[in-house]
């Protein structure tokens, strides 16, 4: 049986939803709630509507241009099993992955002990940005975030979190560009 993933949509360019071109897969069901969240049509799993995996790669493949692919949401994590695949289909092609999640970096840890695919979604990930919008915390001035809470975590970042150290600098300071190596 082919994969699915629910989704609220797609957008095939942008350059607001990480460094460089990206294919943005907004998937559907939220379960934070942020106040001020400005998706609040992803909320619902049941809206929405299902695609094959195998759609969005031959979609993904058709634009030479692309620098990679983001998960946004909705919250990516509730489906962390087809994600692996596009994920995994989109480091096949070089290019690199981003996923947003309204859940923070710990919490994902925590998800991972009973559930792999987390886990491996989180292995799949260059740059998480993890955490949910926090309306007082709002702030235009950042790059691909809503909130200051919001983190732009690397491997490296995540590495260090996971050894329980502060990353060598500040992730919410990290700016990329097209062509940074993530
Ligand atoms: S995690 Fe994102 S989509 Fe979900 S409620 Fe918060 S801002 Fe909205």
């Amino acid at each position: 049986m082919a994969h699915k993933l629910r989704v609220n949509g797609i957008v095939e360019e942008s350059v607001a939803d990480g460094p460089g071109l990206r294919y943005v897969v907004f998937t559907q069901g939220c379960p934070h709630n942020c106040r001020g969240c400005h998706n609040p049509e992803t909320h619902d799993p049941a809206g929405g509507y299902d695609l094959r995996v195998d759609d969005i790669c031959v979609a993904f493949t058709e634009n030479p241009l692309l620098s990679g692919i983001t998960f946004s949401g909705g919250e990516p994590f509730l489906q962390p099993e087809p994600l692996c695949l596009l994920a995994e289909y989109a480091h096949r092609l070089h290019r690199n992955v981003i996923t947003y999640s309204g859940f923070t970096f710990e919490r994902l840890l925590l998800q991972a002990e009973t559930n792999p695919f987390v886990g491996r979604l989180l292995d799949l990930t260059d740059v998480l940005i993890d955490g949910p919008y926090i309306e007082a915390r709002r702030d235009l001035e950042l790059p691909f975030r809503g909130s200051a809470n919001q983190r732009m975590l690397t491997r490296a970042d995540r590495d260090a979190l996971r050894r329980r150290e502060s990353p060598s600098f500040s992730p919410a300071a990290r700016v990329f560009t097209p062509s940074a190596h993530i």
